[in-house]
C-alpha cells in the first residue's frame, strides 16, 4: 500500500506550478523583497475575498494576533479570554501584548469557546475574547458578541485555521473587530514560507498594525511609535495571491472528503459536528476514539499519518505553569484532548485513500474485539 501523507505541498504545486512560478520570477525580476506592490496585491485580494475594508499583510498569524492586541491598545494589567484546547500562539500573543490570558472551557461538539461559560470569566481587568476557529470551524460569534456588547470588550478571531469559513454566510475575518490569519505552509493558504495577515473595518486598528509592522515608522525616518519587523515578503505574497483564487475549490474539495470519512468511518469514531448554520473549512479532521494511542500507532504501522492537535491543553504547559492551573480546571478540554486524532485532510486527498484510511480503522476496531473475547 502506497504511504498516505498528512498533507501533500507537493501534489498541491504540481496543480498551479504555472502560477506560482510566474509570480516568483515577477518578484525576482521587480527585486522588491519586502513589502510593496506584491503585498498591497495581496491586503487588496484578500479584504475583497473576506468582505472587509481593510487587509493589513504580517510575517506569521502569531505577529497578527499581536498587532490585533496591540493596536487596541491591550496590554499590561488587562485580561483576554481564549480558550485552552488551541495552538500555543494565540496565548503568547497575549503575553507578548503584556496582558494575562485567562482561559474558557469549549463547546464538546464545536470544539469552539463555550459562550455560555464566558461571562464567568469576566473581571473589571478584561479587555478583549479570542475565539479560535479550531480546524477551520467557526466558533458561536454571535452569543460571542452579545456578551462583548453588554461587557464593553473587543473581539479578536484567531482564524489561522479557517480561511474562507463562513459563519451564517459571513466569512470569517469580518465578524468582529479584527482577525488573525495565518499563511503557514500547511494551512489551508499557506505561503512557501512564514506569513500572516490580519483584517479588520476599523480604521485606527488597520493604521496602527501597519505601523506597528514595521518600526512605527511612517513617513520614512520618521518613528511615531515604538514597533516591530513583522514586515511580509514579497515573495510570500506573491505565492499566496496566487494560490487565492483556488482557496473556495480547495475547501470544496475539503468538505467533500468529509463527508467521504464521515460516511465510511466506523461508529467507534466520534466524526465532526458542523453546525448547521457554518461552512467549515476543515482545516484539519479531527475524530475521538477511545483507544487514541494505539489506533495512531496502528495507523503509522500501515504508512498512515496522523496528527494530535494538540497533546497538552494550554493550561498545562509548563511555559504557562505560572498561571497556577491544575488538570480539572478545564475538562471538557482536558477530555477531548485526550482522545482526538487529526486524520490526513487536504484538497488532492483522493476518495480512495480515504476509504483505505478508514478501512484499516474498522479492521483496528475488529482485532481489538477479538482480543476481548
Ligand atoms: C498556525 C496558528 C497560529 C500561528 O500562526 P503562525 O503563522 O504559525 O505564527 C495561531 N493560532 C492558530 C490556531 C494556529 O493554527
Amino acid at each position: 500500500m502506497q504511504p498516505i501523507p498528512f498533507l501533500d505541498l507537493r501534489a498541491q504545486y504540481e496543480s498551479i506550478k504555472g502560477d506560482i512560478d510566474r509570480s516568483i520570477s515577477d518578484v525576482i525580476q521587480n527585486t522588491t523583497f519586502i513589502l510593496g506592490k506584491p503585498v498591497e496585491d495581496l491586503e487588496s485580494a484578500f479584504a475583497r475575498y473576506c468582505g472587509t475594508r481593510f487587509a493589513v499583510g504580517v510575517n506569521s498569524g502569531t505577529a497578527a494576533l499581536h498587532l490585533c492586541l496591540a493596536a487596541m491598545d491591550i496590554g499590561k494589567g488587562d485580561e483576554v479570554i481564549l480558550p485552552p484546547n488551541t495552538f500555543i500562539a494565540t496565548a503568547e500573543a497575549i503575553v507578548h501584548a503584556g496582558a494575562a490570558p485567562v482561559f474558557c472551557d469549549i463547546e464538546e461538539n464545536s470544539y469552539t469557546i463555550d459562550p455560555a461559560m464566558i461571562e464567568q470569566k469576566i473581571t473589571k481587568n478584561t479587555k478583549a475574547i479570542i475565539p479560535v476557529h479550531l480546524y477551520g470551524h467557526p466558533a458561536d460569534m454571535d452569543a460571542i458578541e452579545q456578551i462583548a456588547r453588554k461587557h464593553g470588550l473587543r473581539i479578536i478571531e484567531d482564524a489561522c485555521q479557517a480561511h474562507g469559513a463562513r459563519y451564517k454566510g459571513t466569512r470569517v475575518g469580518n465578524i468582529s473587530d479584527a482577525a488573525a490569519f495565518s499563511f503557514y505552509p500547511g494551512k489551508n493558504l499557506g505561503a512557501y514560507g512564514e506569513g500572516g495577515i490580519i483584517t479588520t473595518n476599523d480604521e485606527n486598528v488597520a493604521r496602527i498594525c501597519r505601523l506597528l509592522r514595521s518600526h512605527g515608522e511612517h513617513p520614512k525616518n520618521s518613528h511615531s511609535k515604538v514597533g516591530y519587523n513583522y514586515r511580509l515578503e514579497s515573495l510570500q505574497a506573491a505565492i499566496v495571491s496566487a494560490k487565492l483564487p483556488y482557496l473556495d475549490s480547495w475547501n470544496k474539495k475539503r468538505r467533500d472528503n468529509a463527508r467521504t470519512y464521515e460516511k465510511n468511518l466506523p461508529r467507534s469514531c466520534i466524526t465532526p459536528r458542523t453546525n448547521d448554520w457554518c461552512a467549515h473549512a476543515f482545516h484539519l479532521y479531527v475524530i475521538q476514539h477511545e483507544r487514541r494511542g494505539a489506533l495512531r500507532q496502528f495507523l503509522s504501522e500501515n504508512n498512515i499519518a496522523t496528527g494530535i492537535h494538540y497533546e497538552k491543553p494550554i493550561h498545562l504547559q509548563e511555559a504557562f505553569s505560572y498561571l497556577g492551573h491544575k488538570p480539572g480546571d478545564f475538562p471538557v478540554s482536558e477530555h477531548v484532548m485526550q482522545n482526538i486524532l487529526s486524520l490526513p485532510m487536504y484538497p488532492e486527498l483522493e476518495e480512495e485513500m480515504i476509504l483505505q484510511v478508514c478501512e484499516k480503522i474498522i479492521l483496528f476496531d475488529k482485532r481489538w474485539q477479538q482480543q476481548q473475547h
